[in-house]
């Protein structure tokens, strides 16, 4: 029979998270494989400066990355492309399936992270990619001069409505409430930008367009039902986030809406797999937190990698 190589960790995903349990479990001697579907760095590649991640004043989030990816690879770890569909159980042995591939660890760390909740309003689907975007870093040059919509009230939305005053002539956020989620420095900064205006307790009820491009937004007055139609040449989509949960679905380690549930030693119920990021259920989902349980994860797979071995 063919040997098979068992790892002490894998770990899937290499955003923050991610790629901080990599440092910790490669330089504490275990073999680390970490399996990425993307690129590295997660939404540190969507993200434009980073003002909030101790050590750097201000960093772009690609050069974040990148930092974090050499650190991350400096005691050893393997890293290859792989697209986990699934986790099962052979003993103490995680079987992890990626595309055709197999690998074998003592312990995985999931740190999938998560993705973009749509809208699902009409013309969403119909323009996303023709004026309809889910990434200003990605596609906020294209708006160069035009009238840029940004749906959402929270970090998101304000702060790369914030960001793509750079290109578009007016930005206009819409928001269904009259109050904004985002952090205080980020509204502050929105409020005294003379290209940002607001359309408060405002639903979107459609993106139409002339078939090859947006041209427009229809939104709601929630108080009134009085609806709208504005012109505009770009849509900036940031109305929250969903964990990328679903291969590990069969596990029973979410909660009813996806989130991985851990405890404090990042540890679900299944012994030996952790999960990281903001694939957990958690209240605040930063490069900070990720990176604070991607520590915490990696030493607890060495202790429990280490307790597997005397076992042996
Ligand atoms: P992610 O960074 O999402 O990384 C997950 C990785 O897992 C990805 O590389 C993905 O490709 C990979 N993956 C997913 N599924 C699979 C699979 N099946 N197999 C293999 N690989 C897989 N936080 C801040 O602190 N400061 C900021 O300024 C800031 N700005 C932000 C701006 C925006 C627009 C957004 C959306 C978020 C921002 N955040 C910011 C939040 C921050 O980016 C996240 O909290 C952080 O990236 C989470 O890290 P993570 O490692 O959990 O997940
Ligand atoms: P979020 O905090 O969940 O905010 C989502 C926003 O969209 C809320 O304002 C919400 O309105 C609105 N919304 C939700 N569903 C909607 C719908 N169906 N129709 C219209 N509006 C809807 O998501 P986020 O802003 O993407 O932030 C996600 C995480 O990333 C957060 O933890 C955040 O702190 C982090 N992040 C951090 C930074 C930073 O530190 N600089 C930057 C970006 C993101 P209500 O307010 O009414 O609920």
């Amino acid at each position: 029979m063919e040997e098979r190589t068992i790892y002490d960790v894998v770990i899937i995903g290499s955003g923050p998270g991610g790629m901080t349990a990599a440092l910790y479990t490669s330089r504490a001697n275990l073999k680390t494989l970490i399996l990425e579907k993307g690129v590295p760095g997660g939404e540190l590649l969507n993200t434009s400066d980073v003002e909030n991640y101790p050590g750097f004043p201000t960093i772009s989030g690609p050069e974040l990355a990148d930092n974090m990816y050499k650190g991350a690879m400096q005691f050893g770890a393997e890293y290859a492309y792989g697209q986990v569909s699934k986790i099962e159980l052979d003993g103490d042995v995680k079987v992890i399936t990626a595309g055709k591939k197999t690998y074998y660890a003592y312990a995985v760390v999931i740190a999938t992270g998560s993705y973009h909740r749509k809208l699902e309003v009409p013309g969403e689907e119909e323009y996303a990619g023709r004026g309809v975007s889910y990434c200003a870093v990605c596609d906020g040059a294209f708006f160069k001069d035009k009238k840029i919509f940004v749906i959402g009230g929270g970090d998101s939305a304000v702060e790369e409505g914030t960001y793509l005053t750079q290109f578009g002539k007016s930005v206009t956020i819409v928001h269904r409430r009259d109050q904004l989620r985002a952090q205080k420095v980020l509204q502050d900064r929105a409020f005294a930008n003379e290209k940002i205006d607001f359309l408060w307790n405002s639903t979107v009820e459609e993106f139409v367009g002339d078939g090859s491009k947006i041209t427009g937004v229809r939104v709601k007055d929630v108080n009134t039902g009085e609806v709208t139609t504005h012109d505009a040449d770009g849509v900036f989509i940031y109305v929250g986030l969903l964990p990328v949960s679903d291969p590990f679905k069969d596990l029973n380690i979410t909660d009813a809406e996806g989130w991985i549930v851990t405890n404090e030693k990042m540890e679900t119920s299944i012994p030996g797999i952790f999960a990281v990021g903001d694939v957990r259920q958690k209240t605040l989902r930063q490069i900070t937190t990720a990176v604070g349980d991607g520590g915490q994860a990696g030493h607890m797979v060495y202790n429990y990698v280490e307790e597997i071995k005397e076992k042996q």
